[in-house]
């Protein structure tokens, strides 16, 4: 693998761009519509891209130089809304690639946003808090021109969370004089956050293959079941999915994986997770790599981690009966086309992991009218959410007997269009 040195990221060239690939799959969506051609060259490009390369001071004293980007793809619908990424690997085509799968996601569930994201080239493991919080409030502060509860609303993303949230929104706050509790999602509880918003992406993943194994007569009861990553997404979708009988055999995150064909019980590895940050060490089970986790045998199939894990390469030794997609964007479209002709049942990202977005849609939506729902109340609304998109998808897909991922893009680029043909083109 060739590998390339840009300012402080190590890449990768041997990937194509997830922007390519949004790219492609939306011009395979609008193909398959007959999308008009001045709607297509709309909507397959982002409205906005703001680059910015800001100062951080460390806590030895010296100044380092970081990268970010806020990328909106679309605004038509409503705000922009997505997340922020802490990552090494982050690019500005990977951002507009999240932001354009943003717009979809959002449309897909039909909530009233756009589609947004963020990124900062950084890797924040070794970072300390104080650290964070000084590179966190500069990155606020560049992209505040873009960001707004009623213009981009970001959340949280791979290796950002509450606490980051806490402190964007409190920088905003701090620059307009006043509370801002609406200009982003994924908070703490005292600041405006919203019950069910951390466990909301996982919990809707588990009613996805909940509705997916109905359909496909499949008893979830004791199926193996292997997730890929275990964050936020991940280890709630390993919790809920055991909770409805499934057994986790194998997990994995950035340090190594674990298989044990007996089982692993997901709560117990969540309490060994907060002593020793990995899942690679837990005791009783075989190590394996993180790509022959995606291979081992399995009846369910979570990656919950990053892009493009599932590619032309591999996509034919990977054998589930569902593969629900945590994670945004880990298939290609070439593994796409493998997975469709071996019947292996694709939850789309845009679809499988929009539980997130979903509640953070009722975050908002909460901040803004200052009234707090209880969790019962926002877990039967996600429910519904789900359940009902997933229907939608579904019946798409099995009436023109497509892949999931073209039916809910299809759907999705549909509600953008429509929106825009309803506005009109300015001035
Ligand atoms: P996170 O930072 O909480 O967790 C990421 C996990 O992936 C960690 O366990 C990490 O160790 C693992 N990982 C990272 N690189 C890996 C690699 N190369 N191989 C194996 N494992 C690796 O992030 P998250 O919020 O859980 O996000 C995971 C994915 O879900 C991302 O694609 C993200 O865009 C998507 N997503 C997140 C949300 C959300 O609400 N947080 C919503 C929708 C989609």
């Amino acid at each position: 693998m060739q590998r390339v040195r840009r300012g402080e990221t190590i890449m990768s060239n041997d990937k194509k761009s997830p922007y390519l690939i949004a790219q492609e799959q939306f011009d395979l969506a609008a193909e398959f519509m007959g999308l008009e051609e001045d709607l297509r060259g709309i909507l397959r490009v982002p409205k906005r891209e703001l680059t910015v390369n800001f100062p951080v001071r460390m806590d030895d004293g010296t100044v380092r130089a970081f990268t970010g980007y806020r990328v909106q793809h679309n605004t038509t619908r409503g705000p922009g809304k997505g997340g922020i990424r802490y990552h090494q690997g982050v690019t500005l085509d990977e951002v507009r690639a999240l932001a354009m799968w943003m717009t979809w996601k959002c449309a897909v569930v039909n909530i009233p946003f756009g589609g947004a994201k963020g990124g900062v080239v950084v890797d924040p493991t070794p970072m300390s808090m104080r650290e964070l919080e000084n590179l966190t409030r500069r990155f606020a502060t560049e992209i505040s021109p873009l960001i707004g509860a009623d213009g981009d609303i970001p959340a949280p993303d791979v290796n950002t969370n509450q606490q980051i949230m806490a402190w964007l929104m409190d920088t905003i706050s701090m620059h307009s004089g006043r509370l801002e509790s609406a200009i982003t999602t994924g908070k703490p509880l005292g600041l405006g956050g919203s019950l069910g918003r951390s466990d909301a992406t996982g919990r809707g993943v588990s009613f996805c293959v909940a509705q997916a194994a109905k359909f496909l007569g499949m008893d979830l009861n004791g199926a193996p079941t292997i997730v890929q990553g275990f964050g936020n997404v991940g280890s709630v979708s390993a919790l809920m999915l055991h909770d409805l009988g499934c057994k986790i055999t194998g997990i994995g995150d950035v340090y190594g994986a674990i298989y044990n064909p007996k089982g692993i019980d997901p709560h117990a590895l969540v309490k060994h997770m907060k002593k020793t940050r990995t899942v690679a060490d837990y005791p009783d089970c075989e190590r394996v790599t993180s790509q022959e986790l995606l291979e081992l045998q399995c009846d369910v199939l979570v990656p919950a981690a990053l892009e493009e894990q599932i590619t032309g390469e591999n996509a034919a030794r990977i054998r589930p009966k569902i593969l629900a997609e945590g994670a945004n964007g880990p298939t290609t479209p070439e593994a796409d086309k493998i997975l469709f002709e071996n019947n292996v049942f694709v939850i789309p990202d845009i679809l499988c992991n929009a539980g997130g977005v979903t509640v953070s849609y009722f975050e908002w939506v909460q901040d803004l009218q200052s009234f707090f729902w209880d969790e019962g109340e926002i877990n039967k609304r996600l429910k519904h959410v789900m359940d009902s998109s997933f229907q939608a998808v579904n019946e798409r897909a099995q009436a023109h007997k497509i892949p999931l991922r073209l039916a809910a893009n299809i759907l999705a680029i549909e509600r953008v269009a429509e929106a825009t043909r309803l506005r009109g083109i300015y001035p």
